[in-house]
């Protein structure tokens, strides 16, 4: 589906409606002009230009079959339709409307619904048990790993952000969805840092022990900071209750041992997180083995295609999700298009 319509369409389709993108570090596209409205706006433009009707600002509250035909219920009118792509996103965000109805309209036409929760959402750690608090802003590139029932389940590495409620910025919001998918089935899951991305505690240890050798005068704290923030760095120490002051040459043995290998692995006690309210997407939705992925038709009910959020579909921090929309968009665009065309 996502070569069927990839970024460099997309790119282009953008400019050919007035959008010129322009990119950001990382890959990241966005308007010249950084104002979300002109997307907006331009997709309004090109909808009237084609002749597409738009009647916004009512809620659907029911969908039935009818005689073959779909009954479409909304506080003001009854609407008869042979087709219907159903395109009511996740939960995230629900003031934006999208709040999970599209589920509830989609188990009534057949479809099975993978339970959901929230993705890219920050995560709350336990207050009585972590480091967030005194750390609220400041960010740093680490791993996260989760394990799940014992196992890595996951390795993600990118920038977090402390917060006064526990963790955000991207490699949290891309890790929430796997310690949510495991809470939601049940199994036991648990987060933790790696400060050294990509290095074990061997090479952690033998490091300091090098540092020890070739600067035995600088202390605990400063050798710390030149690894994560000097903040961060004063409050694993605390924690670990090594005292930051003493000089490399002082530190016991056992104490250097036990902070390498805590810095590799630093438990955070994630207990929730902050939900769809703060969520950027949603994962679970509309199963994607009934709908054919050449036309994004529904495999179970005749007529209805089904594009977007509101399926079983999440991505990672980066245009996934969008990308996603507009891909998944197309192709049922395109397919109806051609039946039309057809009949
Ligand atoms: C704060 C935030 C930031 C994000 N940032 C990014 C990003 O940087 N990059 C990225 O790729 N993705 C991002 N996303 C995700 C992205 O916005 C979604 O994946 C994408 O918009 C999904 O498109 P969609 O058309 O499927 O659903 P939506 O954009 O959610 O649109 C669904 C529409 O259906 C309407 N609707 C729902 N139910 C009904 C009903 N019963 N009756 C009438 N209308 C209804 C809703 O009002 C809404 O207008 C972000 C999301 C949020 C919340």
């Amino acid at each position: 589906m996502l070569r069927a319509f990839p970024v460099a369409d997309t790119v282009r389709f953008f400019d050919e409606i007035g959008v010129r993108l322009h990119e950001e570090a990382g890959g990241k596209l966005f308007p010249v002009t950084s104002r979300a409205r002109d997307v907006l706006e331009a997709l309004l433009r090109e909808a009237r230009r084609v002749g597409a009707q738009l009647d916004a600002g009512q809620r659907v509250l029911e969908i039935d079959r009818v005689a073959g035909q779909f009954r479409i219920v909304t506080p003001t009118q009854e609407v008869i339709a042979s087709h219907l792509v159903l395109a009511t996103g996740g939960q995230a965000l629900p003031r934006s409307g999208s709040d999970g109805a599209g589920y509830a309209f989609a188990a009534r036409l057949g479809h099975t619904i993978v339970p959901a929760t929230p993705a890219l959402a920050p995560l709350v750690l336990d207050a009585a048990d972590a480091v967030h608090a005194a750390l609220s802003g400041v960010a740093h590139d680490v791993e996260l790993s989760l394990r799940v029932d014992g196992t890595i389940a996951m390795r993600l590495a990118g920038a977090l952000l402390w917060t006064h409620f526990g963790i955000s910025g991207p490699v949290a919001l891309n890790a929430s969805r796997h310690w949510l998918r495991a809470q939601l089935e049940g199994r036991a899951a648990a987060l933790t840092a790696n400060f050294y991305p990509g290095r074990q505690f061997d090479a952690v240890d033998d490091e300091w022990q090098a540092r020890a050798r070739s600067a035995p005068r600088a202390s605990v704290h400063a050798t710390l900071s030149t690894i994560v923030p000097a903040s961060v760095a004063a409050s694993l120490l605390r924690r670990l209750e090594i005292d930051g002051a003493i000089t490399l040459a002082h530190l016991a043995r056992e104490d250097r041992r036990r902070m390498a290998r805590a810095l590799v692995e630093w438990p955070l006690p994630v207990v929730a997180s902050r939900g769809y309210t703060f969520a950027e997407a949603t994962a679970g939705g509309v199963a994607l083995a009934e709908i054919d992925a050449a036309t994004m038709r529904s495999r179970v009910c005749p007529g209805l295609s089904i594009v977007g959020e509101v399926l079983d579909v999440d991505g990672r921090i980066g245009g996934f999700n969008f990308q996603w929309a507009w891909s998944s968009g197309f192709v049922a665009g395109r397919a109806l298009a051609k039946g039309a065309a057809r009949a």
